[in-house]
């Protein structure tokens, strides 16, 4: 709430938002809360590194979700944006791979409940997981040749622009022919359009 400035605590603003015709931002949302608690306790640490435990089947579902908007994304598995380079250090294990390795090694380690009401995303998200996991079934180990092709991708890319967001602080990509607001990101917009911002955040 502090960081994002917001009117009310974050919980009331996140049981509003599932419960509107918005509920598809919740996970775009609690990625960037996530995203800005990590690189503010860098900050606090003096550390240049933010580490994402992301594994290959989500970078694969960004990817699907990156041919099917266009939108441009940083690199993997490392991306370098303000003053903070982020890495990708579980980029090349799936999920699958990694729940076995646990639960031969540490079973305890290995436990995860039914996702919550704030872990289910949008339709459009649920897609891009559902086709992920389809190309797996198709061609088993298809992510290896889909992040070369991207690494290929990013070589031709004109350098990627950023900006700082006024609000919570955070960076992020600019898009080619978006209208985003100067200094604000989607997050932040949205929870302004949404009056969930102090009157003195914007
Ligand atoms: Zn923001």
């Amino acid at each position: 709430a502090e960081v994002f400035k917001l009117r009310e605590p974050f919980v009331d603003v996140m049981n509003k938002v599932v419960a509107g015709e918005h509920r598809n931002m919740n996970m775009v949302i609690g990625h960037q809360v996530l995203r800005r608690m990590l690189e503010q306790e860098a900050e606090r640490r003096g550390a240049p590194v933010v580490a994402f435990g992301f594994n290959a089947d989500d970078l694969v579902a960004s990817m699907v979700t990156w041919f099917t908007t266009g939108y441009r994304m940083g690199g993997i598995p490392v991306r370098e944006l303000g003053s903070l380079r982020y890495v990708f250090p579980l980029y090349r294990i799936t999920k699958k791979e990694l729940t076995l390795y646990l639960e031969l090694v540490a079973p305890g380690l290995n436990r995860q409940g039914a996702p919550g009401r704030f872990t289910t995303g949008s339709d459009e998200r649920s897609l891009a997981y559902a086709v992920a996991d389809h190309l797996y079934d198709l061609w088993p180990g298809i992510d290896y040749y889909l992040f070369n092709a991207f690494e290929n991708v990013q070589r031709t890319l004109l350098p990627l622009v950023d900006d700082l967001c006024r609000v919570c602080g955070g960076r992020y990509v600019l898009q080619e022919g978006v209208a985003n607001p100067a200094g604000l990101c989607d997050v932040c917009g949205f929870l302004h359009r949404q009056e969930a911002l102090r009157a003195d955040a914007v």
